[in-house]
């Protein structure tokens, strides 16, 4: 669905992701391991373009995106961003929903201002993702009325409203009090069960190794070790993977 070839970026002329080879199939969940600063929120920021790689290709259900430029880079117009976007899905650490709108005012606003949704469509999508999302009862309220749990699952609804291919996570329960982990992890649990595309960064060990087909290790930049859940969280061969795996049990 998603191949990344060679993806490199740098940030004031310190390299950041130095040569990513990826790439995630239809139904896939790859998890990404690494270290603070090992590159893994700019890999998948890059996934969707929210960061321009500075050399490399991404290859979206065998299309090459953008054009070529020099250097090695490629030069990505407005119809590369919109295929990429409409595609992806992304929820971050911290939630970001409008603070001034409604639970389904939130889901409702890309869907009619981006995909031109009429609204009485968006509603009837919102109304099903919140649902789905167990929030069913809770699309008149704030956000400041929910407990943040519950506006990690609203930004997931939100995300899924667009009807994505491909969801990418970043550390979507790290700001999460530990009681409330559990029921966002859960909610991602149940779009792996239906079938859908996931990158997920996080550091929940045991969720990796119940949600991830593959587990991909970061370290400085580039993909350290890759393999199944077993391979890397009960066997890791190479010393950092150890290392990393020692200290976040
Ligand atoms: P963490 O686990 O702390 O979230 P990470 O693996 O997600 O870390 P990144 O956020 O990808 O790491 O950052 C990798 C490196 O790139 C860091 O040194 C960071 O300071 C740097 N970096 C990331 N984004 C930018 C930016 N927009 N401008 C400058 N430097 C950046
Ligand atoms: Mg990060």
């Amino acid at each position: 669905m998603i191949k990344l070839r060679n993806i490199h970026k740098s940030f004031g002329g310190q390299p950041v992701l130095r040569g990513i080879d990826l790439r995630i199939e239809k139904g896939e969940v790859v998890v990404i391991l690494g270290a603070s600063g090992s590159g893994k929120s700019t890999l998948l920021r890059c996934m969707n373009l929210l960061e321009t790689p500075d050399r490399g290709e991404i290859i979206l259900n065998g299309q090459p995106l953008g054009k070529p430029a020099r250097d090695g880079a490629r030069r990505y117009d407005d119809r590369d961003l919109q295929a990429l976007r409409e595609k992806t899905g992304m929820v971050f650490q911290q939630f970001n929903l409008f603070p001034h709108l409604t639970v389904e005012r939130n889901i409702t606003v890309a869907q009619t201002h981006i995909l031109r949704r009429s609204a009485s469509e968006a509603k009837s999508i919102a109304e099903h993702y919140l649902a789905k999302v167990g929030l069913a009862d809770k699309a008149t309220s704030l956000p400041t009325q929910l407990s943040g749990g519950q506006q990690q699952r609203v930004a997931i609804a939100r995300a899924l409203a667009m009807k994505p291919e491909l969801m990418l996570f970043d550390e979507a329960t790290s700001a999460l009090d530990p009681e409330l982990v559990g029921e966002v992890l859960n909610t991602i649990k149940g779009l792996r069960d239906e079938g859908m595309t996931m990158a997920i960064v996080t550091h929940e060990l045991g969720f990796a190794w119940h949600v991830a087909d593959r587990i991909v290790f970061l370290r400085d930049g580039k993909i350290y070790e890759q393999g199944t859940p077993d391979e890397i969280l009960l066997r890791p061969s190479l010393p950092h993977t150890q290392r990393f795996l020692a200290s976040h049990t």
